[in-house]
């Protein structure tokens, strides 16, 4: 039987797609930006169908597909044939980015599941790769119970407000992304668990939550990616928001311009997006396009480059931010070439973020001490302009903490560490000090300098905790 080459529109797409296609065509790139180019996605159904695969061993493809079955895989053809340097696999970053590594599990947890699939027992396939998510920390930093806002008494679903000023908001219809990063914190919402899941369908709750905490003046609409969704879809969630006066930044996470740069360039309602952003502004309000990118490899196609130009055109501003990674950035030198590209670019470096406490972590985490030195020494080979990037940076469970350095007091050798963002909003910006650790790749893995038995926000964060 032939096979079939079913290209699903993306916005028709789940994230359980039953997509069965196809036959890997290489697409050469078409300079003519507006020519509407189809997406075509792969999941780990159709992992024997990405034609550049077929270069690897057969060992090396059982292991992708272990780790697929366990962590969500899914990727398109714009970055297969565009992105990735496919003579440079193993190590070209895009590669690493995107594709399942054995590495990406543990030996214990790897096993488990190959012999699971070895054996074909489907119930016993099942249990092995559920117990393996379970140890995966699906949800770091008590994004499911601590900050789960109340309407009415009702917790709603699909929004976040853990700092003063900002919620973040989950529309239904974007928790999924254009191609999946493997090192991705919010890859429980990748899996078809109903219960990880954070997504809402309701705008008017949110609109709702707002009015009734003035504080918030930011929104992070999120995913996933939003900008998966439609514009039509999109615009229902933002026009809500432009008729409240006390929101003044829209911001929009989206990793489009590095998996999907033809969102805004030539998808059929390419055009109609622009439109919406160019609405935001007009409305008077800031609208961040809070851009997520990993290495400098993913600016340097034509398209990439122009969908940068097509929304800045709108007045909209691209902040980048993106976590320091073992396997594809762990080195100063990409970080300078990619804030010096994306300064060239009209781009602002806003974050080195740490990788976060789930998932494959072990296989990305960088130690504290290593990440600080790559920052700073990726700071020197910038000029002031490109210096804008803070970091690196925990999204921990207290807040948002930056690794400001590492010095000596006293001859004690510490941390001077920072709260960019605190739950406690009085927490914001108060250095406090940790004992040097050479290995620690995460917050709770440091200790109080000078003899201290805590923090100073443990007690309070306790407090918050026991309420
Ligand atoms: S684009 Fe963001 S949300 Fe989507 S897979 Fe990558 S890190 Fe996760």
């Amino acid at each position: 039987m032939p096979e079939t080459n079913t290209v699903i529109p993306l916005h028709q797409d789940t994230r359980e797609t039953t997509l069965d296609s196809a036959d890997t065509q290489i697409n050469s790139f078409d300079p003519d930006f507006d020519e509407p180019r189809r997406f075509k996605v792969y999941t780990a159904r159709q992992l024997d169908k990405i034609e550049p695969l077929k270069r690897l061993d057969d060992e090396t493809r059982f292991a992708m597909d272990v780790v697929a079955n366990v962590l969500p895989f899914r990727v398109n053809e714009y970055v297969i044939n565009e992105l990735i340097n496919w003579d440079n696999v193993p190590n070209d970053p895009i590669y690493q980015l995107t594709f399942p590594q054995r590495g990406m599990l543990a030996p214990e947890h790897f096993d488990k599941v190959a012999e699971a699939m070895r054996g074909g027992d489907k119930a016993e396939i099942k249990t092995a790769i559920a117990d393996v998510r379970d140890a995966l920390n699906p949800h770091p930093a008590g994004q499911m119970e601590h900050n789960m806002p109340e309407v009415d008494g009702e917790k709603i679903d699909g929004v976040q407000h853990k700092y003063n000023e900002t919620v973040l908001f989950f529309p239904s219809q974007g928790q999924v992304c254009h191609s999946y990063c493997t090192f991705c914190f919010r890859w429980a919402q990748f899996i078809g668990d109903n219960d990880l899941k954070i997504a809402t369908k309701e705008a008017g709750q949110l609109k709702k939550y707002i009015q009734a905490h003035p504080e918030i003046s930011d929104v992070l609409i999120t995913g996933g990616d939003p900008l998966v969704m439609k514009t039509k879809n999109l615009r229902a969630h933002i026009e809500p928001l432009l008729e409240l006066e006390q929101i003044r930044t829209i911001r929009i996470g989206s990793k489009a311009l590095t998996f999907w740069p033809q969102r805004v360039v030539s998808d059929a309602d390419a055009k109609d997006l622009l439109d919406l952003f160019e609405e935001v502004i007009a409305s008077g309000k800031h609208l961040a396009l809070m851009a997520h990118y990993n290495h400098w490899q993913e600016l340097e196609t034509d398209i990439a480059r122009e969908a940068v130009k097509r929304v800045r055109a709108t007045g909209a501003v691209i902040r980048a931010q993106g976590p320091l990674l073992a396997h594809i950035n762990d080195n100063a030198d990409d970080w300078a070439r990619l804030w010096q590209t994306q300064v060239e670019l009209g781009i602002i470096p806003y974050y080195m973020f740490v990788e976060r406490d789930t998932g494959a972590r072990h296989y990305f985490e960088v130690p504290l001490a290593k990440a600080w030195e790559i920052y700073r020494d990726a700071m020197k080979q910038v000029s002031g302009i490109a210096r804008t990037a803070r970091g690196p940076s925990m999204s921990s469970h207290p807040g948002k903490v930056e690794i400001q350095g590492v010095t000596e007091i006293q001859g004690e050798k510490v941390f001077a560490l920072r709260f960019i963002q605190g739950r406690n909003h009085d927490w914001v910006q108060r250095p406090f000090f940790a004992k040097y650790n050479e290995e620690a790749t995460w917050l709770n893995h440091l200790e109080p300098a000078f003899g201290e038995d805590k923090f100073f926000f443990e007690d309070e964060l306790a407090e918050m905790e026991a309420e």
